[in-house]
């Protein structure tokens, strides 16, 4: 898939995907938040499984299970929020940048 530049048929074309490094940071926090929810769930799950083998258990149990909550929770929402960022730069951004004349445009422009 070869882009050429619309304004002066050059083909030294890059993506800017912006939307793409703003949907991943805002899905990655968003994810972490969402994550806390998680957390939350995680805790318990652990704090559960952890009791089996004692007090101790059960707080480094939830400790564990609210670290892989938060983590699951800040991937996650980081790939669907880069995920979400690319359909925004391909269908509502100006995605394309000519190298060659610094013209900007997007993929249904020709
Ligand atoms: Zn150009």
């Amino acid at each position: 898939m070869t882009k050429q530049c619309p304004n002066c048929r050059s083909y030294r074309i890059t993506t800017l995907d912006r939307g793409k490094k703003i949907g991943g940071a805002i899905g990655t926090v968003g994810g972490a938040a969402s994550g806390v929810a998680g957390v939350m769930s995680g805790a318990e799950f652990g704090g559960i499984v952890g009791a089996f083998a004692g007090p101790g258990g059960a707080a480094l149990g939830g400790i564990a299970g609210a670290i892989i909550g938060g983590l699951i929770g800040a991937a996650t929402g980081g790939i669907t929020g880069a995920k979400l960022g690319e359909v925004v730069d391909q269908r509502v951004l100006d995605n394309y940048h000519c190298l060659a004349c610094n013209y900007v445009f997007n993929q249904s422009t020709h």
